[in-house]
């Protein structure tokens, strides 16, 4: 609820002093709610592989007898096995995201290198989809202060979804360009799109569109909420356009390293 929690303590110090301590607890509950719930949608979302792998070592069971029979499961087990590790590794990767404090990590990070990056780890993805890659401006001017790791997990993030929501053959483009203090990051896809009343939702933990088809192209629903913690990390944020039936924008905006302001020993952003 969105009623006050206060926590009331009182102490006698002396005949006349009485000391009386009032803890505001509202946000605390609040952050004790969001944890629950994510326990909760945790183990919901781990007991559907896990019962799958359990069905098909029973079917492996009773079909004994016929070799093709247990290979096919054994397949299936393997499949089920690889997302059920994935969504851990996401999981985990998303709690560290919201406990963590990344300070220590930070260095100057080119984000052009981080786009770069993460089209090299998605090309197996790829199929025959067109990627296109552009950067705006002098790399010089592309610098952030960030986890390197982590920029290139939500740029990967994004083009790992224009891949998967896109038909084979169409485009997706990365595009890397200063635009004032702030990088910008866009990944565009001219796939299905999203629709306004999901584009309100998709940034929640767990959250698909289209459940079914997700969990078969291996979703998991966590991507877009790891994308929306690591930009809160860097004090940036993340925008959406996105038309139905054209295909959808996603921008990490991140704030820029300064430009050195020394005339000399630099090169002009645009000589
Ligand atoms: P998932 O692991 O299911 O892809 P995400 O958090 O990355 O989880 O995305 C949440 C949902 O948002 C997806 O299931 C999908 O329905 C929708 N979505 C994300 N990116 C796109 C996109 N580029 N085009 C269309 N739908 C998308």
């Amino acid at each position: 609820t969105g009623r006050l929690q206060l926590n009331t303590r009182v102490a006698r110090i002396s005949d006349e002093l009485v000391l009386i301590l009032v803890e505001d607890r509202t946000q605390a509950r609040r952050v004790e709610q969001v944890r629950r719930d994510f326990v909760v949608n945790v183990s919901h979302e781990l007991k559907t592989p896990v019962g799958g792998l359990a069905l098909l070592a029973e079917a492996v069971e009773g079909a004994a007898d016929d070799p093709e029979a247990v290979a096919r499961f054994a397949r299936r087990m393997k499949t089920e096995a690889g997302r059920l590790a994935h969504l851990v590794t996401e999981i985990v990767d998303l709690s560290r995201l919201q406990t963590s404090d990344l300070l220590a990590e930070m260095v100057i990070v080119d984000v052009s290198a981080c786009a770069a990056e993460a089209v090299d780890q998605t090309a197996s993805l790829a199929g025959s989809h067109e990627i296109v890659t552009a950067v705006g401006d002098d790399p010089a001017r592309l610098r952030i202060y960030g986890a390197r790791d982590l920029i290139v997990t939500a740029i990967r993030n994004l083009l790992t979804n224009a891949i998967t929501y896109s038909e084979d053959g169409t485009r997706v483009s990365v595009v890397t360009r200063r635009v004032d203090d702030v990088v910008e990051v866009a990944v565009s896809d001219q796939g299905k799109g999203i629709s306004a009343p999901d584009q309100e939702r998709i940034f929640e933990r767990f959250y698909r569109v289209d459940a079914a088809r997700s969990r078969l192209t291996g979703g998991t629903g966590l991507g877009l909420s790891i994308v929306k913690h690591i930009c809160a990390n860097h004090g940036g944020d993340i925008t959406l356009w996105s038309q139905e039936g054209q295909g959808s924008t996603f921008t990490l905006r991140l704030p820029a390293v300064a430009d050195d302001p020394r005339p000399t020993g630099s090169p002009a952003p645009h000589a």
